[in-house]
């Protein structure tokens, strides 16, 4: 600023208009006035408006005047949004479906998506939820959705496919719109997962606690490339003693796999719900977790100071499967096929505003 000044006043002084010095200084306060009056009409006309819409800590004030609007908490940027149920509703799709999935696919995930959220809006009795009583979504995936922006679109999809993506998701969320599922008239917790490897989905009390009447267990036989949703690992039993370290008696190096590492429950479709490390319990969630592993369908081979860990299928396989839903749409179903197949005795419903 000091610099700008001086110059100005240096080539004022140096054009010689014939004023005096008194009438150069008048000239000078007027421009400055001037320049004044011009910033606080700039504030006026932007930056007021930011800070009523944003707030000074970047919030959003809850100013909704209709239900239509859903309040986001989006976790990245850490800011509460309020976004049209619709458009977030692109956004949802758009980080949990692969793109290039079949249209069939994406509209079911849609309506999924769509039960999800509508079921946690306030404006239908939803109770706020203790990790953001003043949002009613974030976009963390293992709390309630996955959400992304443009920005974020562009980057996974590069700008190429994005437009072709984005037109997909959008027609299929169209399609769609207004629609959602309930069992005995009420929103169903919709849960899905990526896939379950074809080898079919879970009860939900085979994998959570809660018996859930539209959880229910159904086969998967037209799943999408099923085989490239399995996992394999080689751990060396060095690393292998340290992984499991809180549960080993002794290192594995000089052990066999079958001698500490027990199966003692599976749920009916095979995938481990607990075993036992040197005697010691853990679920089948935790092992897999530990394991690196894509699901509970884990299998495991000895090789000298090896041990082949593999999985079949990605996610808890309880609901739709996304992968199985692809399939299902490229062997010609619809979406609502597709959805009353993974959600048992559900019914799609138009919601009311
Ligand atoms: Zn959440
Ligand atoms: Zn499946």
């Amino acid at each position: 600023m000091t610099m700008f000044f001086s110059y100005h006043f240096n080539k004022t002084g140096h054009l010689n208009t014939g004023m005096t010095e008194s009438e150069l200084g008048a000239v000078f306060f007027m421009k400055k006035f001037v320049k004044l009056i011009f910033s606080f009409i700039i504030i006026c006309l932007f930056g007021v408006p930011l800070i009523v819409l944003y707030g000074p800590d970047g919030l959003i004030p809850d100013t909704r005047d209709n239900q239509h609007t859903v309040r986001v908490l989006d976790k990245q940027m850490g800011q509460v949004r309020n976004i049209p149920i619709e458009e977030y509703l692109v956004g949802v799709v758009a980080a949990e479906m692969p793109a290039g999935f079949e249209l069939e696919a994406l509209k079911a995930q849609a309506i999924a998506a769509r039960t999800y959220t509508i079921k946690r809006m306030f404006a239908f009795g939803a109770k706020p939820n203790p990790h953001h009583p003043e949002t009613e979504v974030c976009t963390d995936p293992t709390h309630c959705q996955a959400w992304i922006n443009t920005d974020d679109q562009m980057k996974k999809w590069g700008r190429m496919k994005y437009y072709a993506n984005i037109e997909r998701i959008k027609t299929a969320v169209k399609l769609t719109k207004d629609l959602v599922l309930t069992y005995n008239g009420d929103l169903i917790d919709p849960v899905y997962h990526g896939s379950c490897g074809g080898k079919g989905t879970e009860n939900s009390e085979d994998v959570w606690s809660a018996q859930v009447p539209y959880l229910r267990s159904v086969d998967c036989d037209l799943e999408y490339k099923s085989e490239q949703q399995n996992t394999t690992v080689q751990i060396d039993k060095s690393k292998l003693s340290s992984i499991l370290k809180d549960f080993l008696i002794i290192p594995v190096s000089s052990q066999s796999s079958a001698n500490y590492i027990e199966i003692l429950k599976k749920s009916p479709r095979g995938r481990i719900q607990e075993a036992a490390v040197s005697g010691k319990k853990i679920s089948g969630m935790e092992l897999r977790n530990l394991l690196g592993l894509g699901s509970t369908m884990m299998y495991w081979q000895d090789k000298g100071d090896k041990v082949i860990f593999s999985s079949a299928g990605k996610g808890h396989a309880v609901g739709l499967c996304q992968y199985g839903a692809n399939g299902m749409a490229l062997a010609g179903k619809n979406y609502k096929d597709i959805l009353y197949h993974y959600y048992t005795n559900v019914k799609i419903a138009k919601v009311k505003y």
